[in-house]
Order: C-alpha cells, then sequence, then structure tokens
C-alpha cells in the first residue's frame, strides 16, 4: 500500500514539465531540487536534452530506472495523462503544482474529479493539483517553487494556500524557525489534512504539527483523527473565515446561533487542536511546543527588572488559567539575602530597574531550583546597566542546565530584536509583549491537558428508534417540515421525560385529558406557522380543570387573531410544572454541513439569543463532553444553586445532552431542533416544549429496517 510518507523520502524524483526557461516554475522546481535533494533527479520534457545539466527524457514512461516520487508541471488539459502513464510505469506519489482545476471553474473541477477518481482507482497518492509543493528538510527534498528553502526543525506543516506557504518560509528563515515537512495542499483533490494529520502523528521526528486551515472538507474524520493524533502531538491551527457572515435564516434557536464558524471553533475545540488566532501566535506557539520542554504543573514564576511588565504578565497569567508560583520559604529566604531592600521576594519577582545581568542570573538560579515553578518568563526592559544582547546568552545558558520552560520579553526596539537573534540559538522565543510570552507558555500546559484527555466514547442508550423512524416518517408523508409540540414522541423514543399530557383537537377530548392530569394544566396553541406560543398569547399556565372548555376557546381566537390562515394542528395540555424549583435551559441542534450535527445547550428561556451564554458539541459525542457542556456556560453557577436555589440535577442535563447526541446522529434527516425549555429541577430534566426541522436532504440509504 502506497503511503502519504513515502511522499517524503523518495530515492528518485522526475519533474514533468521540467525545463530551464528563466522565470518558470518548471526551473524554479529543478532549481530547488537541484540545492539539496540527496536522491537522484530526472527531468521529463520531450523537447529537451537536458535541463539544467539533468538528464531529459522524452515521456515518464520512457525513463529507464523506476521512479518514486513526479512531480507535475504540465498544462491542466494534460495533467491527468501524465499521471496515467506514471501509474502505468509503476509510480504511486505525485505532487501537482498545475493549476487550473477546481479554483478556475467547472472545466477545472470536471479535470480534477479526473484525477480524484484515477487516483482512487489506481491506488494513487497526489498532492495538489494547485500545490506550491512539498518539503522534507532530512532529504533536502525542496519539490516547491518557492524562493526560500526551510532550516531543519521539528514542526510539521500544512497549508491550504501555497502563497502563504512561500510567505511563512520567508519569515521563518529569519527567525530560525525549523521545520520537518512543508506540505502545500492546493485543492486537495485526494491528500488533505486528515491524511497529513495521521502521518505526522506516527512521524517520530515530527514534534509539533502546524497548519493554516480555511476550510475542512471531511468534517466527520477530521474530528476523529484530530482526537486521536493530539493525544500525542500538538496540533496548532489558524482557520481563516472567523468573522461570521450575516445572519442566518434559521428555524430554531440553535439554528440562528450555530453558525459554520461556530462549527469550526467547536470542531477544533472538541478534537483539542490548539487554535491560533494570528499567524504570530500560530509560529509562537509551534515554536514553544517544539523547542520547550513539558510543563508539568500549572505554576509560573515571572522575574522582571520593571514593575509594570511584570504586572502585565501577571494578569496575563490570570487569564490563561495558569498560576503565579508561591515559592518556597527557602527561596524567599534567599532572594531576600540576594535583592536589594525595593525589591519584591513575591512573584512576580521585581529585582528593579537598577539590576545588572549578575542580579538576573542569581535570582533565576534561584528560581528555576524552586519546587513551586513549573515555568518561566523573564522580562527585561533595556538599561544602561548592561547590554541585552549578554543578557540574552546568560539566559541561554540557564536554560541548557533546566527542564522548566522558559520563554522571555526581552523588550525594546533594535536591542530586542538582538536578544531574538541570540536566544533563537537556544531555541527560547522572545517576545515584546509579556501577556503573548505567558500565552505561548500557557500552550504548553493546554497541551499536557490534551496529552492526559481520557477516550470519551459516547454512550449506547437503548432507545425506540423505530418509533422516532415513524414520527419523522408521518411528517415526511404529510409533507411536514416543521415540527412543533405534536411530535414530542421522537424525545420520549430517546428516553428523554417529557411533561405528561397530550395534543387534541376537541374540547371533549381536552377535558378528559385535563380530568387525567388532575390538577391545574397548561394548554398551548399547536401550529406550525406559530413559532413563539407564548408571543400571541399561545400559552395559558394554571388553567383550572374547570376552564378547560372556556381557554379551549380562547386559544382558538388567539391564533384567528393572529393570522387566520394558521394552520392549527390542535391544543396541548401538558401537567402544570413548578417552573420555579428548577432552572429552565435549552438543548438544541443545527446540522453543520462540513461537521454534521451541532448540539447545542444554555440557559434557557426566550431570551436565549439574547444572552447568547451557550456551549457546543459535534455529535456523536461523549458523557465528558455532556458534562464539559454543562460547565462551559458562563451561568453554569445557576445549575449549581445560587441565592440559596437547591442545586439542578446536572446529571438529568447530562443525560438529555446524550441522548439528544444519539438521536440526531441516528437519524440524519433531522436538520434542526430546540427542546426550549428543559426544565431542570433538584429531581430530573424534563423537555416542555420541542420543535423540529426535518430535511429529507439528509435522507440516509435504506437501511432495510
Ligand atoms: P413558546 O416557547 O412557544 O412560547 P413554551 O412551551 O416554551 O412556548 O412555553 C413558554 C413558557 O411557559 C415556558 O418557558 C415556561 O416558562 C412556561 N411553561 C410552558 N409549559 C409549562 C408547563 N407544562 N408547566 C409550567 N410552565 C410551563
Ligand atoms: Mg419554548
Amino acid at each position: 500500500m502506497p503511503s502519504v510518507s513515502q511522499l517524503f523520502f523518495p530515492d528518485r524524483v522526475a519533474v514533468v514539465g521540467a525545463t530551464d526557461r528563466p522565470g518558470s516554475i518548471g526551473r524554479a522546481i529543478m532549481e530547488n531540487l537541484l540545492a539539496d535533494f540527496s536522491g537522484d533527479l530526472v527531468a521529463v520534457n520531450p523537447s529537451r536534452s537536458t535541463v539544467l545539466g539533468v538528464d531529459c527524457h522524452d515521456s515518464v514512461g520512457d525513463v529507464p530506472d523506476p521512479i518514486d516520487l513526479v512531480i507535475v508541471v504540465v498544462p491542466a488539459s494534460v495533467v491527468r495523462e501524465v499521471i496515467e502513464e506514471a501509474a502505468d510505469v509503476g509510480v504511486k506519489h505525485f505532487v501537482v503544482i498545475s493549476a487550473g482545476f477546481a479554483e478556475v471553474g467547472e472545466e477545472g473541477a470536471e479535470r480534477e474529479r479526473a484525477i480524484s477518481e484515477l487516483a482512487a482507482d489506481r491506488d494513487l497518492i497526489v498532492v495538489g493539483p494547485n500545490s506550491l509543493g512539498i518539503i522534507d528538510t532530512d532529504t533536502g527534498l525542496n519539490a516547491t517553487f518557492a524562493e526560500q528553502n526551510a532550516m531543519e526543525g521539528t514542526i510539521s506543516f500544512m497549508s491550504q494556500s501555497g502563497a502563504f506557504v512561500t510567505a511563512v518560509l520567508d519569515w521563518a528563515w529569519d527567525r530560525e524557525i525549523g521545520f520537518r515537512q512543508i506540505v502545500s495542499l492546493g485543492n486537495e483533490a485526494v491528500v488533505d489534512e486528515v491524511d497529513l494529520l495521521h502521518t505526522w502523528a506516527d512521524d517520530d521526528r515530527t514534534d509539533v504539527i502546524l497548519g493554516y486551515v480555511e476550510d475542512v472538507k471531511r468534517g466527520r474524520p477530521f474530528i476523529d483523527a484530530a482526537t486521536a493524533v493530539t493525544r500525542s502531538t500538538p496540533v496548532v491551527l489558524l482557520k481563516s473565515g472567523r468573522s461570521a457572515v450575516g445572519a442566518r435564516a434559521a428555524a430554531s434557536h440553535t439554528g440562528a446561533m450555530a453558525g459554520s464558524e461556530r462549527a469550526y471553533e467547536t470542531a477544533f475545540r472538541q478534537a483539542g487542536v490548539i487554535r491560533a488566532d494570528t499567524v504570530e501566535e500560530l509560529f509562537d506557539y509551534g515554536r514553544v511546543l517544539a523547542a520547550q520542554p513539558p510543563m508539568t504543573g500549572d505554576r509560573i514564576a515571572i522575574v522582571s527588572n520593571a514593575g509594570g511588565p511584570g504586572v502585565l504578565a501577571a494578569d496575563a497569567v490570570g487569564e490563561t488559567g495558569l498560576q503565579l508560583a508561591e515559592f518556597e520559604g527557602a527561596t524567599r529566604e534567599e532572594l531576600g539575602t540576594i535583592l536589594p531592600d525595593e525589591a519584591s521576594v513575591t512573584n512576580p519577582l521585581d529585582i528593579i530597574g537598577d539590576a545588572p545581568i549578575e542580579r538576573f542570573t542569581t535570582v533565576l538560579h534561584e528560581v528555576v531550583a524552586d519546587s513551586t515553578v513549573d515555568g518561566l518568563v523573564v522580562i527585561a526592559c533595556p538599561t544602561a546597566i548592561f547590554d541585552h544582547e549578554d543578557l540574552a546568552r546568560e539566559i541561554g545558558a540557564i536554560t541548557q542546565e533546566t527542564e522548566i520552560p522558559t520563554v522571555t520579553c526581552l523588550m525594546g526596539g533594535a536591542a530586542g530584536v538582538a536578544a531574538s537573534r541570540v536566544l533563537d540559538t537556544f531555541d527560547v522565543p522572545n517576545f515584546f509583549d509579556p501577556s503573548r510570552a505567558i500565552r505561548s507558555v500557557a500552550v504548553l500546559a493546554r497541551y499536557r491537558d490534551l496529552g492526559e484527555r481520557d477516550p470519551d466514547p459516547p454512550t449506547e442508550f437503548p432507545v425506540d428508534r423505530d418509533r422516532a423512524r415513524a414520527v419523522i416518517a408521518d411528517a415526511d408523508a404529510e409533507g411536514r417540515r416543521h415540527l412543533g409540540p405534536e411530535a414530542m414522541g421522537i424525545l420520549d423514543a430517546y428516553g428523554i421525560d417529557t411533561p405528561a399530557g397530550d395534543v387534541v383537537t376537541s374540547v371533549v377530548d381536552a377535558e378528559t385529558v385535563a380530568d387525567r392530569l388532575d390538577g391545574p394544566v397548561v394548554m398551548k396553541v399547536v401550529s406550525p406557522d406559530i413559532v413563539h406560543k407564548s408571543d400571541i398569547g399561545g400559552v395559558r399556565i394554571g388553567v383550572d380543570p374547570g376552564d378547560v372548555g372556556d381557554v379551549y376557546g380562547e386559544l382558538l381566537a388567539a391564533v384567528e387573531n393572529h393570522d387566520p390562515d394558521a394552520e392549527l394542528l390542535g391544543i396541548q395540555l401538558q401537567e402544570q410544572l413548578d417552573m420555579d424549583r428548577g432552572v429552565e435551559v435549552i438543548a438544541g441542534m443545527s446540522r453543520d454541513e462540513q461537521f454534521g450535527p451541532v448540539v447545542m445547550f444554555g440557559l434557557g428561556g426566550i431570551f436565549v439569543e439574547m444572552i447568547g451564554d451557550v456551549a457546543f458539541r459535534i455529535a456523536p459525542f461523549g458523557h465528558d463532553a455532556a458534562r464539559e457542556m454543562t460547565r462551559e456556560i458562563e451561568t453554569a453557577s445557576m445549575l449549581r444553586g445560587a441565592r440559596g436555589r437547591e442545586a439542578v440535577n446536572i446529571d438529568a442535563i447530562v443525560d438529555v445532552l446524550q441522548r439528544l447526541s444519539q438521536l440526531v446522529t441516528d437519524h440524519p434527516e433531522i436538520a434542526e431542533l430546540d427542546v426550549n425549555p428543559l426544565l431542570t429541577t433538584p429531581e430530573a430534566a424534563i423537555a416542555v416544549d420541542f420543535r423540529m426541522r426535518i430535511d429529507r436532504e439528509f435522507d440516509p440509504p435504506e437501511s432495510g429496517e
């Protein structure tokens, strides 16, 4: 079986479309390969006999020796032909540089599909088309047309934008940031980010995976791959398209709040991917993860010759969830004798502005030896007393002797840049901004936690799948897409509690149900045309059994008043619940094109969109994820019992979220749903109101049930 990892270790590479024409891509690739590649290189071009001194063949089929990797730089219209010819002589690995595919419209998309199909048929590994190329710094394979090569390192980097690769190469070279492998993914006709996650997770020499992502085409495989990979290899992704564009027309609160950006954010978080907001952050995190030892605890020491930046750093510590180290008594005592009286011997340590380099080094030796310190940030503002580069060298030397992750803020313009260059050689990232330094160290702690996650497989509840299916099938048969309380049986089928009651279409039936419910009841209009029932006076609470007939009439009148054309399916009678004993929360789902069912949880009621305090997970998810959702919302303390109220049954919410996860996973026809409110009392979680949209586009293949 050919594998993606074999792309990077070819013995012989052929460039099809090689040329020595100045300014051409074919020439740039030849030059880059000639520069460092340790294997053999052959050129293919029918109109040349040699290219830049390399033997040139008329066609890839004519090359006498076996080829391990073909770089394709021919016009789009002949790419497929070239790949097929090479496949005929046994080539399995390709990088297609040629552009003119899906990025240029339907004709190009057609050509791209042909390549995907050929690759599937013949079991080929193809990067691109429209790729800038690939790099492996170990073999010196630079099969790109980038101006700048990469230095050797342990970061593997993939990008959906080729231009971004060239910019990064240039920028990284300057900062001595090294790479293990680089892939410009291009249009991803075959090889995509999911493949590279697996490949690099298995690669001993990749310490961290970085990526620039515009979209993820295979949502669920991506989540599964990243979830597995991030246990052993940190993955940091920069995703473009962060700002949500426009409002969506949605049939539910969940639909309105779960946009595609939200789905990405959720997928990344759920899978343990560390998300970078800027290019700088991507490489800050990448460098720290690649170069620094793991952070075993959360306690940070800050050593600074200036009060202000030290405090800024201390503030950032709080925001990242790290803690300030307390220092051992012995350390504080020792620091007291080392430092002048005006200095502080507590963290953040301010060794004050007159500190010479020796004071820094003596203090740093004390601090790294202290058992309460798990990470170190050294901050220095330039003074006339020492030279930043000298200080950088001393700090660099200390980091070589300790296992404590260290970053620095040797601040300043030219002095800061000079210090950074020195610190680069020690693999110590230097920052101008103290909070940026802290955020970078915090990523080490974050990654440690990700590595320690327990597996969290979805729970499989015994449910009545057929009954749920019947609810959907009935609605479909009647051409109804928007369902309401009349479809609450689907929740019951999945073991989610609903209030006792029924939907009726006559006063007589209403009175029978009210008798059975025994006590004051709640009555609601049931109409696909009325989304917010209480807004039109369509919900009546505390109805005496004797008044059921009158209220029935009033509800009909309310509907008539609101919209004479509204379709009325009936009146729902429910047992009256004691809302004051519980908290109204919302649980819902909206299906995302890329990632599938996005389940939402938050504080419920009619103001949910305005408050926006909600948490998301992509289904299917397990118990731990459901539990985290209940903790993640800002108002989580309301559930734990605030202001003398009893705590509600959070386990019951966790149970409902998991059952919803199973429901929407089992039935892809469900496009959106809201349970709002889900009344959660100290005893139970009960689905009081329900809304669902079904969409036959999600019809699964016949399962024979
Ligand atoms: P809608 O959201 O369409 O206005 P709901 O069924 O959610 O209609 O009812 C609105 C509000 O009425 C709920 O948020 C809840 O406070 C109250 N309510 C609804 N059903 C009951 C019930 N069975 N017992 C007590 N209060 C209820
Ligand atoms: Mg409601």
